[in-house]
């Protein structure tokens, strides 16, 4: 079975220590092309890939050398199999610090949880193939496959290509869907169904930049690593978003989609869209590349569409009205066309015109 694969980028300052490995022979440059990269790809000896294992949420193992990667960043089944398969990885203790993260829960205490976030990277990590910060539905199937890891280079940017065994997922009795989604960070995925249905996911609690600055601030008086609060409390966001994404939206897709249609992402879009609207790394990760890798795996369609307008046009067919939202409108999260009067959820609404820009381009 050719094993999933999955990239992630490869922080800059290990550059010194990969081009030792290439002079040495460590690393060998191969003819491989790997799919959705243009770089020259690099296998490693066979020394160096028995040593391949994470050492924390930030970092791999490789050799003798600790890399910057960021494991945290990938979904569920890929992080927990090399998390699983890695005896010496540390994660201070912070799973119970991702519930008070959706918005489902109580009121988020920010006071409260931000003291216990510094207590907790204050205090000795736990050592062990533990995937602490995801939730327990998929956790156990995966394998990591480390004679499938490869370094990439494009220019001076190393990236990583770490290689997973998954099991299928995709019940295909009876079942056929397209699907259209909205993400944001409120609630995380909205779908539309064909035939006017709809569920959303829950919703990330949003870290204004008084969160950001407290826990300096906190950091500071407790004489505890700021950039390691900080770092911490990404992962926690990541890992929440995660969480919601795998259990909400992807179990359910695997099930049901024959094709899901999704925005179209790339970097132009994200200076202007995404950090706008503060959508964060997960949300990110996730339409550019978990989602389409999955699907891919499972034999659903994915078909990317263009993002504009999509929350501001009637889905009403005959309507397509180009509507002015008020900011009254977009607080209550309520669509209601200038033109016709259609009223609906505003992401609900974005949902179905992605739905309906993509129906063209799904295969029968
Ligand atoms: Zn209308």
């Amino acid at each position: 079975m050719q094993p999933q694969t999955y990239i992630l980028p490869i922080d800059r300052s290990a550059n010194p220590v990969i081009e030792r490995w290439v002079k040495d022979g460590q690393l060998r440059a191969t003819d491989e092309q790997l799919p959705g990269t243009n770089g020259r790809v690099y296998a490693l000896s066979p020394a160096l890939l028995s040593t391949v294992c994470a050492a924390d949420d930030f970092h791999l193992n490789v050799g003798r050398e600790r890399i910057g990667v960021p494991i945290y960043r990938m979904p569920e089944w890929e992080y927990s199999s090399i998390v699983r398969a890695s005896d010496t990885f540390h994660q201070h203790r912070i799973a119970h610090l991702i519930q008070p993260l959706l918005v489902s829960q109580q009121v988020f205490q920010a006071d409260r949880w931000i003291a216990n976030v510094i207590d907790a990277v204050a205090g000795a990590p736990l050592v062990g193939p533990q995937p602490l910060t995801v939730g327990e539905q998929w956790s156990d199937d995966g394998r990591f496959v480390p004679e499938a890891t490869r370094l990439i280079r494009r220019h001076a940017f190393w990236m990583l290509q770490l290689g997973f065994e998954l099991p299928p997922t995709r019940d295909l009795d009876g079942h056929g869907l397209v699907l259209g989604i909205d993400v944001g960070l409120r609630p995380l995925v909205t779908v539309a169904l064909e035939g006017d249905g709809s569920w959303a996911t829950g919703g990330i609690v949003r870290f204004t930049p008084a969160i950001w600055r407290q826990l300096s601030v906190a950091a500071i008086a407790a004489g505890v690593d700021t950039v390691l609060v900080k770092r911490t409390a990404r992962l926690l966001r990541y890992s929440a978003a995660r969480e919601l994404i795998e259990e909400g939206f992807l179990v359910p897709v695997a099930q049901t989609a024959r094709a899901v249609v999704a925005e179209r992402l790339n970097y132009a879009g994200f200076e202007r869209h995404i950090v706008r609207q503060m959508r964060e790394e997960a949300i990110r990760d996730f339409l550019t590349a978990w989602l389409p890798q999955r699907l891919h795996a499972w034999g659903i369609q994915f078909v990317p569409t263009d993002p504009a307008f999509t929350s501001r046009d009637c889905s009403r067919i005959g309507c397509n009205h180009r509507n002015h939202p008020s900011e009254e409108e977009e607080r209550i999260e309520i669509f209601v066309c200038e033109l016709c009067g259609h009223s609906m959820n505003i992401h609900a609404n974005a949902a179905l015109n992605i739905l309906r820009r993509g129906l063209p381009e799904v295969r029968g």
